[in-house]
């Protein structure tokens, strides 16, 4: 099957309420579909600005407990839901690496947007040490099956995986479009093992440094089925370019 491009934006911990507006103006009117995650505080402006247009909204992170309470800082599903958001990005290595995130939270707030029909974006990826060491399908595979085993096959029917080697991100150097797409074939077949069709259909971005001069290569390739784009989604021009080879 010819398969799809879908691209999302992290922006990660970048942006203010001025430098948002203008950087949608310039990337609005783009066709395929495109997913931005802004920082939860500019969500709902976002959002705001994106009313009219096929663009998307994604939250960065999610609380993954199940009742509202006494968390301070956390936004849970249901809050994201009540905002309109219809994804959030789970499991990013940057929360794995610097707030401590396990493969089982990481679960817990896939199953939290499941619950309030929010779609996942699952990050996965090895870092360096672990592919020198042989261990980059051991290590895909436990962190995807975490969530396969919490949530049910069932829940990635309506999510998406991004195969982020944790190496490449923000670093420049990208995964070739040949290694990107034998892990993205590896975790296609491991969800085919569960259900054909819900692998069939399953987006699986590729992230890490995607940038213009290599995005064609990598959408080339038959199991990538788009990007999750973070420092090049801040540039206008960048990511126009980013979107343009889709
Ligand atoms: P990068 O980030 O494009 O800046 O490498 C990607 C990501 O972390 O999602």
């Amino acid at each position: 099957m010819s398969r799809r491009i879908l691209i999302a934006a992290n922006w990660k911990m970048n942006g203010s309420f001025a430098v948002n507006t203008s950087l949608l103006q310039a990337i609005n009117g783009i066709q395929i579909p495109l997913i931005i995650a802004p920082p939860s505080l500019y969500i709902a402006s976002v959002r705001q600005q994106l009313v009219g247009t096929t663009l998307k909204v994604a939250a960065q992170n999610v609380a993954a407990e199940a009742q509202q309470g006494a968390y301070t800082g956390e936004v849970s599903a249901k809050m994201l839901a009540d905002a309109g958001v219809s994804y959030a990005i789970i499991g990013h290595s940057e929360r794995r690496q610097y707030y401590g995130e396990t493969d089982a939270l990481v679960a817990q707030k896939c199953q939290r947007l499941h619950e309030f029909g929010l779609t996942p974006i699952i990050c996965v990826g090895e870092s360096l040490a672990e592919r020198e060491a042989g261990l980059v399908q051991t290590v895909v595979e436990r962190q995807l099956t975490a969530i396969i085993d919490q949530c049910g096959i069932y829940a990635l029917a309506q999510a998406v995986v991004a195969y982020e080697p944790v190496w490449a991100i923000g670093t420049g150097k990208t995964a070739t479009p040949a290694d990107a797409q034998a892990v993205h074939q590896f975790l296609r077949e491991l969800v085919a093992k569960y259900d054909k069709n819900i692998a069939e259909n399953l987006y699986i971005l590729y992230g890490g440094s995607v940038k213009a001069d290599n995005a064609a290569s990598l959408f080339a390739m038959p199991d990538i089925d788009g990007a999750l784009v973070g420092g090049a989604s801040l540039v206008a021009k960048d990511f126009l370019a980013i979107c343009h080879a889709a």
